[in-house]
C-alpha cells in the first residue's frame, strides 16, 4: 500500500465533511475546542510513522486511556481482575447507572465510566505512585516525555463531573471500590485529561499490534495472551455503544474518547489514531470514524 497516499485521499475528503458533528459540552472545556481539525497518524510494527493534517496537535485523549489502564490493571493483578469486572458490550452509554444495580457493582467492562473506576481502584491499590505509573507509562510508551495533564479540561472535569461521583459512591456501596472514593475519581481525572496527539497516541499502542512487546526494544509490556484480550475487548466494548456499528463499518479493535480521538490497532501490522473533536450522537468522532471507514475499505486492512 501507499500509505502516505492514502492517508493524503482521507485528509481531502474528510476536509471537505468540516462541519458535521457536534463537540461534546458536557465538560466545559471540551466545549471549547475548534471543531475544524483533524489528524491521522499510523507506526507500522517497523517504527515507519506516517502523519497528516493535525495528527501532532494535542487534544485531551478522554476515554482512550482507558486502553492504558487496563493493560496496567492487568500487569498488577492478571486475571484476578475479571472477579470485579466483566468484558460484554454494555449497550448503554458510558455513564451510565442503570446495570451497575442490576450487576451488584460489577461494571460489564472495563471500557465504560464504571469500569474504568474499578481499575483505577485496583491500580491504586497496587502500584506506590499510581500517577506517577500511569505517566511514565504513557510517556514510555509514547516515546513523548512531555505528556501530562490538561489542567483547564481536568478542573472542568473535577467540577462538573456529578455522574462519576455518583458512579464512584455506587460501586463504593457494593463494596467493589476499596480505597477512597475521591483518590480513585482523582486517577481517573488524571487518566481523562491527558494531552496527547495522534503520533503520540498511535505508538501508545504499538504493543498491543505486536503481540504485547515493544518493537523498539523487544521488551515484554505485556503479555501475548493480555495483548490479545485487550484487543478484543476494543473491538466489542471500545466505542461506547456503537461497537457493533463500528465493527460493521471499520472492523478493527478501538477506543474512542469524547475528545473525538480514536485509537486503533491492526494486530501484527500497525497501530493507528484519528483525531477529529466533533462527535456523532454516541460519542465517537464523526470524522474519525469516517476516517477509519475509509482506511480500511481503500486499503483491505479490517480484521475481518
Ligand atoms: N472524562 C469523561 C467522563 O468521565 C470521559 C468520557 C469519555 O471519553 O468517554 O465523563
Amino acid at each position: 500500500h501507499d500509505l502516505p497516499d492514502i492517508l493524503g485521499t482521507i485528509d481531502e475528503e474528510v476536509r471537505q465533511r468540516f462541519g458535521e458533528g457536534e463537540v461534546a459540552d458536557y465538560i466545559p472545556a471540551l466545549a471549547c475546542v475548534p471543531k475544524e481539525r483533524f489528524g491521522m497518524a499510523l507506526v507500522t510494527l517497523d517504527g515507519e510513522v506516517h502523519a497528516v493534517g493535525d495528527a501532532r496537535e494535542p487534544f485531551s485523549i478522554q476515554s482512550i486511556s482507558k486502553v492504558h489502564t487496563l493493560t496496567l490493571g492487568l500487569e498488577a493483578v492478571g486475571d484476578d481482575l475479571w472477579k470485579r469486572l466483566g468484558r460484554e458490550p454494555s449497550g448503554d452509554p458510558f455513564n451510565s447507572l442503570i446495570q451497575l444495580e442490576h450487576e451488584k457493582g460489577i461494571p460489564r467492562n472495563p471500557f465504560i465510566n464504571a469500569g474504568a473506576m474499578v481499575v483505577a481502584d485496583v491500580i491504586l491499590s497496587h502500584y506506590d505512585q499510581p500517577e506517577g505509573a500511569l505517566l511514565h507509562f504513557m510517556r514510555g510508551r509514547s516515546g513523548n516525555p512531555e505528556v501530562g495533564r490538561d489542567d483547564e479540561i481536568w478542573e472542568s472535569e473535577r467540577r462538573s463531573g456529578y455522574r462519576n461521583v455518583a458512579l464512584a459512591n455506587f460501586i463504593r456501596s457494593f463494596d467493589n471500590i476499596e480505597n477512597d472514593v475521591d483518590a480513585v475519581l482523582d486517577f481517573y481525572y488524571l487518566q481523562c485529561a491527558l494531552r496527547m496527539n495522534c503520533v503520540d497516541l498511535a505508538r501508545s499502542a504499538q504493543f498491543l499490534a505486536a503481540d504485547g512487546r515493544c518493537q523498539a526494544s523487544g521488551k515484554r509490556v505485556t503479555s501475548e495472551e493480555q495483548a490479545t484480550r485487550i484487543n478484543a475487548i476494543m473491538l466489542t466494548c471500545g466505542t461506547y455503544d456503537a461497537a457493533g456499528d463500528f465493527a460493521f463499518h471499520v472492523g478493527l479493535p478501538a477506543k474512542s474518547g469524547v475528545g473525538g480521538g480514536i485509537l486503533a490497532v491492526v494486530p501484527s501490522v500497525m497501530s493507528l489514531c484519528v483525531w477529529s473533536p466533533a462527535l456523532d450522537e454516541k460519542g465517537n468522532s464523526l470524522l474519525g470514524g469516517y476516517a477509519l471507514h475509509r482506511f480500511t475499505r481503500m486499503t483491505g486492512l479490517s480484521v475481518f
